[in-house]
């Protein structure tokens, strides 16, 4: 008994721009407790968090460590005298706020921040549709494009995280005039492939896009280029998709035959000739997030105990 009790106990904390999921969690990944805060000031919002995770200490114990998953712009730079902060943002009062720091001197735990991206890749790598290889590469398309890539079991962190969304790709003979929506580069695969690329093109929130519109061979056209340069460059087991518009299923048989095409069979590697299990969608769906936030709080933990 007194050994169950010794089990750490893992936070998540899940930061969006309408509410903070918090979770406390054992060490398999299985939920104690849960609370959606609203996000409104800084100030508010962040002491309600530090407060959940205080108050359900005496019913399951004191935090092992927290993962935080937030939105950016982030500093992930460790050498950064404002790393883990969230740095400028057009959200009101959020801009230049210690979100590491906060969490480390109020609840006294080890802390590990992520972008949204990496962490769900994360989670897909701990109990999703990667748990069976090291390689591989999440894509989220949403109001943006974004991917974590894995190598060797690890996401890829360079002098910041891979931007795959501004990878600039060729624009479809159908497609040109179109500016893109990208506030940075106009039309690199963010600026033509986001759903706000889609929404400005069609004029059109992308859910009102019936199956059989132009929109989704385009899109599709797109994302397989995306693949082409993801697969080239990383030689990766799986590349695997999340994000609002990719719950539109018909668009798998789309890349998947593009993406085919593309290839031209230069193919080293039998993964790429089944593409049913090589194009596949998020296990996880909008759980990736959070579980990745608590696989970071884990490998915070371990990382402490092996050093
Ligand atoms: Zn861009």
């Amino acid at each position: 008994m007194s050994q169950e009790n010794a089990k750490p106990l893992f936070g998540g904390v899940e930061a969006g721009g309408t509410k903070f999921i918090c979770v406390l969690a054992d060490s398999r990944g299985f939920i104690k407790a849960r609370v959606d805060i609203p996000t409104t000031t800084s100030d508010e919002t962040l002491a309600a968090v530090r407060d959940f995770f205080i108050k359900t200490a005496p019913e399951f114990g004191q935090l092992a460590a927290l993962g935080i998953v937030s939105f950016g712009p982030l500093d992930f730079n460790p050498r950064s005298p404002t790393y883990g902060y969230i740095t400028k943002t057009s959200r009101p009062g959020w801009s230049n706020i210690n979100l590491l720091g906060f969490f480390k001197d109020s609840l006294n735990v080890l802390v590990e921040i992520e972008t949204d991206v990496n962490s769900s890749a994360m989670g897909e790598f701990t109990e999703g549709s990667a748990v069976d290889c090291e390689n591989f590469v999440y894509v989220t398309v949403g109001t943006g494009v974004g991917a974590g890539i894995f190598a060797g079991g690890k996401l890829m962190q360079g002098i910041s995280h891979p931007e795959v969304g501004h990878m600039m790709v060729p624009v479809a003979r159908e497609d040109e005039g179109f500016a893109g929506s990208c506030s940075f580069h106009g039309n690199c695969l963010e600026g033509l492939a986001s759903g706000t690329a889609i929404h400005k093109r069609w004029q059109t929130h992308p859910k009102n896009l019936l199956e059989n519109h132009p929109a989704w061979d385009l899109e599709a056209y797109y994302l397989a280029v995306m693949c082409v340069n993801l697969t080239w460059m990383y030689a990766p087991e799986k590349i695997i998709f999340g994000g609002g518009v990719m719950v539109r299923s018909h668009l798998y048989p789309k890349i998947r035959a593009n993406l085919k095409k593309m290839l031209c069979g230069y193919a080293h590697d039998a993964a790429l000739s089944d593409m049913d299990s090589y194009i596949i969608p998020t296990a996880l769906g909008g759980d990736a997030g959070i579980t990745g936030a608590l696989a970071l709080a884990r490998r915070v933990y371990l990382e402490a105990r092996n050093a």
